[in-house]
């Protein structure tokens, strides 16, 4: 793991890239923060995570490190024992990690238990939408405390890399890192409720858009060719045919845009 640090002090502000080494934008993003030299008023941490799976292009080497937070530092595993380090490294921080995906060539953020800090971080992100997945949260650094997750465009496009650098300056400015008014944009928020899994062995074709309405009685994905159609309506997210080998993607429900939804009454800041 990378460690960069920006400015005077003990930073409380940090933005991760490569925790999947096959979605190199964070990393390529952050180098080119830090190669234009940024004067900052205040510190922040800039982590490249996964170094040895982002040197060999893949998603992980034993496990995913985004399904393996916190972490365990007496692991066999060198992604748990990453997590650990991760884990502690961002603690107190505010944060943004960096990812792309397979499925969307626009940027969006995801969250889990929202709480002010990490609505006053996703409302000033330039995205087209937010995504909430507390319902499947499952050692996603989504989870941690004060961070907050983008999906920076198409793995290993230029786009991916220019969207990820606007998130990051956006980000900083929001954390006062850098001077200047971060965008409001209010992007749409939706809200995961379910996984789609995949059957072994069996092909799948995604026929809907990711983030645009799926009507009752629509087919969404064919499977070995029989129709998979929808029993009540959902925004599909993070839906493709390729991209994991065991999820298809997740049924999302929408909620309008962000600053129309209520802060949940259970909402701690801790
Ligand atoms: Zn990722």
């Amino acid at each position: 793991m990378q460690v960069h640090t920006v400015g005077e002090g003990t930073p409380e502000v940090a933005v991760v890239g490569a925790v999947h080494g096959d979605e190199p934008c964070g990393a390529r993003a952050i180098e080119r923060f830090l190669a234009s030299d940024p004067e900052v008023d205040r510190p922040a941490k800039l982590i490249i995570a996964n170094e040895r799976a982002l040197e060999r292009g893949i998603r992980y080497v034993e496990t995913d490190l985004n399904r393996a937070l916190p972490g365990d530092p007496e692991s066999d595993l060198y992604e748990e024992r990453l997590a650990h380090d991760l884990a502690t490294a961002v603690e107190g921080c505010l944060s943004l990690g960096i990812h792309s995906t397979v499925s969307y060539d626009e940027a969006f953020a995801n969250v889990a238990y929202l709480n002010d800090r990490k609505r006053e971080i996703a409302a000033h992100l330039p995205v087209t939408g937010i995504v909430d997945f507390t319902a499947v949260s499952d050692g996603r650094s989504v989870e941690l405390p004060g961070f907050v997750d983008i999906e920076a465009g198409y793995q290993g496009s230029d786009a991916a890399v220019d969207n990820a650098y606007d998130c990051i300056v956006a980000f900083l400015q929001t954390t006062g890192v850098l001077p200047g008014d971060p965008p409001a944009q209010d992007p749409g928020f939706y809200e995961v409720t379910e996984a789609i899994y995949k059957e072994p062995t069996r092909t799948y074709r995604v026929r809907a858009k990711n983030f645009e309405r799926v009507a009752p009685g629509e087919t969404f994905a064919t499977v070995d060719g029989d129709p998979l159609v929808a029993d009540d309506e959902f925004w599909p997210v993070l839906m493709s045919a390729e991209g994991h080998d065991k999820l298809l993607g997740y049924r999302s429900t929408y909620h309008g845009p962000f600053s129309t939804v209520p802060v949940a009454a259970d909402a701690t800041d801790d």
